[in-house]
C-alpha cells in the first residue's frame, strides 16, 4: 500500500524523465517510459523499449509515488510513454494514482490497442497518437501487419472522446515520399485532427542501421510541404530535434 492507501500499480517503468516542457503542451510535466512495445518501427531511437521482458527491474511504482509526492506543486502533468503505455495492464491504476496526487495524465501511444486506450481516455487529460504512415506504407515502417486499421479505430476513438490530442508522424524519406506525406495529412484533416506535427528521424541510434544517416528533403519540397501542412490544420509543428 502507498501513502494514499492504494495498492502500488504493476507498472513496467524502465525510465523516467524528471522535468520536460515538451511532451504535454503548456504544462510542466515528468515521464514515465514504459518497457514493451508490439511495433517494429525501423527509425524507433529507444529500441531498448521494445522487449516485454528485460534484465533491469526498472522503476518500483513507490520510488514513482515517492518521485511525484516532492514534485506537487512544482510539475503539473505525468505523460505516460513508451515502449507503448496501452500494452500496459495496470496503466488504468497508474493514471488513478497519478490523478490522485493532483497531477494531469498524459498519454503517448502508438494507437496499438483500441481498447485499452478506451479504458483509459476518461483518465487521460491530453494524448499524443502516433500516425506511424499511409495505410498503404504502414507495414513497411512498422514492420507489423493491419496496423494502419487498428491505428485508424484508436484515433476514431480520440475523435469522439473530446480528449484534447494531436496527431504525430515521424518522417524519413526513405519510408514514404512529400507526396504520400501531404496525402495522410490531408486524410487526417478530413477526419477532423486540428493539431498535428511532424518530426524527422534525425538517424540516431535506429533499430534499422540502415536509417542512421539523416536524409534531408530538397530545400524547395520541404518548404511547399510545410506550406501544405500549415494550411491543412489549425495547429502544425514542425520538428527537428
Ligand atoms: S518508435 Fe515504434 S517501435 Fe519504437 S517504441 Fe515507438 S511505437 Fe514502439
Amino acid at each position: 500500500m502507498n501513502a494514499i492507501g492504494v495498492a502500488a500499480p504493476t507498472l513496467v517503468v524502465s525510465g523516467m524523465t524528471p522535468l520536460t516542457t515538451i511532451d504535454f503542451p503548456d504544462h510542466l510535466a515528468c515521464v514515465l517510459y514504459t518497457q514493451g512495445c508490439s511495433l517494429r518501427c525501423r527509425y524507433c531511437h529507444n529500441p531498448q523499449l521494445i522487449p516485454t521482458a528485460t534484465a533491469d527491474p526498472g522503476l518500483a511504482w513507490e520510488e514513482i509515488d515517492h518521485f511525484l509526492q516532492r514534485r506537487q506543486g512544482l510539475l503539473e502533468a505525468v505523460v505516460f510513454s513508451g515502449g507503448e503505455p496501452c500494452l500496459q495492464p495496470a496503466l488504468a491504476e497508474a493514471m488513478s494514482a497519478v490523478k490522485a496526487r493532483g497531477f494531469k495524465v498524459g498519454l503517448h501511444t502508438a494507437g496499438v490497442s483500441p481498447g485499452r486506450l478506451a479504458s483509459v481516455l476518461p483518465l487521460v487529460d491530453w494524448v499524443g497518437l502516433d500516425v506511424k504512415a499511409p495505410a498503404h506504407r504502414y507495414q513497411q515502417v512498422t514492420g507489423r501487419r493491419h496496423q494502419a486499421r487498428t491505428n485508424r479505430h484508436s484515433l476514431q476513438l480520440l475523435l469522439d472522446s473530446g480528449v484534447a490530442f494531436e496527431c504525430r508522424t515521424t518522417l524519413d524519406w526513405r519510408l514514404f515520399s512529400a507526396e504520400e506525406t501531404c496525402q495522410l495529412a490531408q486524410e487526417l484533416a478530413d477526419l477532423g485532427v486540428t493539431r498535428y506535427a511532424i518530426q524527422i528521424n534525425q538517424g540516431r541510434q535506429c533499430l534499422d542501421p540502415e536509417l542512421e544517416q539523416p536524409v534531408i528533403l530538397p530545400g524547395g519540397q520541404l518548404t511547399a510541404l510545410q506550406q501544405t501542412m500549415q494550411k491543412l490544420f489549425p495547429v502544425f509543428e514542425w520538428r527537428e530535434g
